[in-house]
């Protein structure tokens, strides 16, 4: 797998839009603007009708594999509110996402795997206004981010989980804490990043000196569109949303480059690029899942924009 991957997700159209026209057209690894004006390609292009298990098993599962081998992982949802980045990361009951997908794979490979011993750490935060919250606490605590030994690390509480179950029991409580800020749970996660940390360290059995430790995070990042002034986003969020996308941006574009040099990015510049540098680059490798709606033209291009610069 190449260091960075990136995935376009069709989401299929909501009820609420049977008036609306599809702008854009799926053929193959071909989007194409109804319009003519666009044609893009990407190596992974998902289709209104592709579930999340065709999108994990493009771009997730062989980061989950390397996170068994010691290497970093990130995967991040990106795309404007309502493109589906929440159900491509959580997904629904029937409709597993990337992080139940990724949590029964990983306690999957732990069983599979006799000589090692493991211990799993679950940690569940999120980034609004560029502050950090607990959401495995009761999301209203700020959260500081310290160095030790070179490492970055953040004051939140991890859990030890040992099976799926205990993992998806603990995701899915914290789930419901999330920043209330709008009146929709749309509004309300548009302006925050969540991050999801997978922590595995391995030991095996008859060799103490082979030790691994990886730390998978799975990224839903706030909504990519301008901050619209109709909409009740303050000035502060607005400027922060920003600030860490754009940030973001530099980063993933420096990571798709040949001879990336992150000694170019700042990554003290934002809190979203601080907590993520140990899996960013490096040998860290890295996914992301750009999510979008064919009923919809500009955020869609703008989107599309993003993952060809990433590409
Ligand atoms: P975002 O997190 O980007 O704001 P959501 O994940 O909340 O977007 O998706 C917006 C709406 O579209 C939700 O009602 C969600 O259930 C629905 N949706 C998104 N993707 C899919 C999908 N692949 N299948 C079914 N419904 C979807
Ligand atoms: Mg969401």
């Amino acid at each position: 797998m190449a260091k960075i991957n990136v995935g376009i997700k069709f989401r299929p159209n909501l009820s609420s839009e049977v008036e609306k026209q599809d702008k854009w057209i799926v053929d193959g690894k071909t989007i194409k603007s109804v319009d003519n004006k666009h044609t893009l390609q990407f190596e992974h292009v998902f289709g209104s009708t592709a579930v999340t298990e065709e999108v994990y098993d493009a771009l997730a599962k062989p980061i989950v594999k390397k996170a068994f081998k010691g290497y970093n992982g990130t995967i991040f949802a990106y795309g404007q509110t309502s493109s589906g980045k929440t159900h491509t990361m959580i997904g629904k009951n029937k409709m597993p996402g990337i992080i139940p997908l990724a949590v029964r794979d990983i306690f999957h490979e732990i069983n599979e795997t006799k000589d090692r011993e493991f211990v799993v750490k679950i940690g569940y935060i999120e980034i609004y206004n560029d502050k950090v919250y607990d959401l495995f606490e009761d999301g209203k605590t700020e959260l500081s981010i310290f160095e030790s030994n070179g490492h970055v690390l953040v004051n939140q509480k991890e859990y030890v989980a040992a099976s799926e179950k205990e993992v998806l029991k603990k995701f899915k409580m914290n789930n419901k804490c999330k920043r209330m800020t709008g009146t929709s749970t749309n509004e309300n996660s548009s302006r925050s990043h969540t991050i999801f940390r997978i922590t595995i360290k391995s030991q095996k059995k008859d060799d103490a000196e082979d030790s691994r430790n990886s730390n998978l995070f799975l990224v839903d990042l706030a909504g990519s569109e301008k901050p619209d002034a109709s909409v009740a986003t303050t000035f502060n969020e607005g400027l922060h949303i920003n600030q860490s996308l754009l940030v973001l941006g530099k980063i993933i574009r420096e990571l798709a480059k040949k001879n990336s040099s992150l000694k170019r990015v700042n990554f003290r510049e934002c809190k979203l690029a601080r907590i993520l540098s140990p899996a960013l680059g490096g040998n860290s490798y890295t996914s992301v899942i750009c999510n979008v709606a064919s009923t919809v033209l500009d955020e869609t291009y703008y989107t599309l924009c993003f993952a060809q610069s990433a590409e």
